[in-house]
């Protein structure tokens, strides 16, 4: 690959391979993107190759602003409008009947295209001097981690693309909300870091939730309207489970003081007995916990312990799940022990990419 650019001196020049036909990954608030033009079915080929990625799962087309839209859609709904008033340029993605020129290749063959306008004064100078719409799905190996720093983007893309432009580490960590607004009910087809009740109080309405979210991909009878949702993702290479306790789940997480600390330490010594046992099989092991149950984890073994935030903010837990992920794959850890959290608000976003790493595994500590 030629160059990792920092800053906005990169902008010009990745423009310049956008006009191309070339790719270049970008940052954004969510994950970093791997961009092509969005109208140039070959881009989009380049795309598909460079991720490895099905060319059925489609592409989320990037703009600058609210005003690029109208080219790249057959129907303007009103629901869209409100959406994007209210939430552009920030982490939603919204799902709309497409124009003629935005290609099949780019949209996985669907007459739908996803659409969302970044929050990143890089990416957004990045779109405007390109002049066209930028496809770009997440910039990582198709069902890795996201990435969410341009190293990761060198390690799986190295050689595979032109250029990263580089803004550092991104904040919020996991990809977008994806909202589609184009049935007879507003449907959520992602959860990410707008959230599903912050949708449904901007519309007015109930939002509904793709059944896949909550069964955590295709199950029979069960069909995605987001084709990305049938594939593997956001795998650490190891064998991740998820533990908690059945009271915690009863009562949604919403369990506190003497009885959420018996509930912690439940699932802690829990963990503690599976990672024993599979270091005593010689096993690297690997644990995820939060600040809030933190001590809980100094019993005897060798385990990677990972604090992946504070449990009372989803936002500083989304921020490092997927740079940590990646940590234990660069540490070979082969099995991973995770703690799990609330679904409310953020949290379905968080909980959501931590299963789908889990392959949807929760063990109940108490039963
Ligand atoms: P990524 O940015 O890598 O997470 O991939 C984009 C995601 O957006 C994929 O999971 C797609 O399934 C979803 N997506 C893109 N376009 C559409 C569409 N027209 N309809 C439904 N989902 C879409
Ligand atoms: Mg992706």
């Amino acid at each position: 690959m030629k160059t990792i650019v920092k800053g906005m001196e990169g902008v010009e020049e990745a423009a310049e391979v956008i006009r191309r036909g070339g790719l270049v990954a970008f940052p954004t608030e969510t994950v970093y993107g791997l961009g092509g033009n969005a109208l140039d079915p070959e881009a989009s080929r380049k795309i598909y190759a460079a991720k490895g990625r099905p060319s059925d799962n489609p592409l989320i087309v990037h703009v600058s602003c609210m005003e690029e839209v109208d080219a790249l859609v057959s129907a303007f709904p009103e629901d869209a409008r409100k959406l994007m008033e209210t939430f552009w340029p920030g982490p939603l993605t919204i799902i709309m009947p497409k124009a003629e020129c935005v290609p099949l290749e780019t949209t996985g063959g669907l007459n739908t295209v996803a659409i969302r306008c970044p929050e990143n004064k890089l990416t957004l100078a990045f779109i405007k001097a390109a002049e066209r719409p930028i496809a770009g799905p997440s910039a990582n190996t198709s069902g890795k981690p996201s990435p969410t720093e341009a190293e990761h983007v060198l390690h799986d893309l190295d050689g595979k693309i032109d250029m990263i432009l580089d803004d550092g580490p991104v904040g919020i960590g996991v990809e977008s909300t994806i909202i589609d607004v184009t049935g007879e009910v507003p449907t959520l087809l992602r959860p990410g870091a707008i959230t599903l009740e912050e949708l449904s109080q901007t519309l007015g309405k109930t939002v509904e939730v793709d059944p896949a979210i909550v069964a955590g991909g295709v199950k029979e009878g069960i069909h995605p309207k987001a084709p990305g949702m049938k594939y593997r993702h956001y795998a650490p290479n190891a064998c991740m489970a998820l533990v908690t306790t059945a009271f915690l789940k009863e009562h949604d997480y919403g369990v506190s003081g003497e009885d959420r600390k018996n509930e912690d330490r439940k699932v802690a010594s829990a963990i503690e007995h599976l990672v024993k046992k599979d270091e005593a099989e010689g096993k690297k092991v690997g644990i995820i916990c939060c600040e809030e149950t933190r001590e809980l984890y100094a019993g005897e073994y060798e385990a990677d312990l990972k604090v992946i935030g504070r449990r009372s903010d989803p936002l500083s837990m989304t921020h490092e799940l997927f740079r940590i992920l990646r940590e234990f794959d660069d540490d070979q850890v082969e099995t991973i022990y995770a703690e799990s959290y609330s679904d409310h608000g953020v949290g379905f976003a968080l909980m959501n990419r931590m299963r789908k790493a889990a392959g949807m595994t929760e063990l109940l500590a108490d039963v």
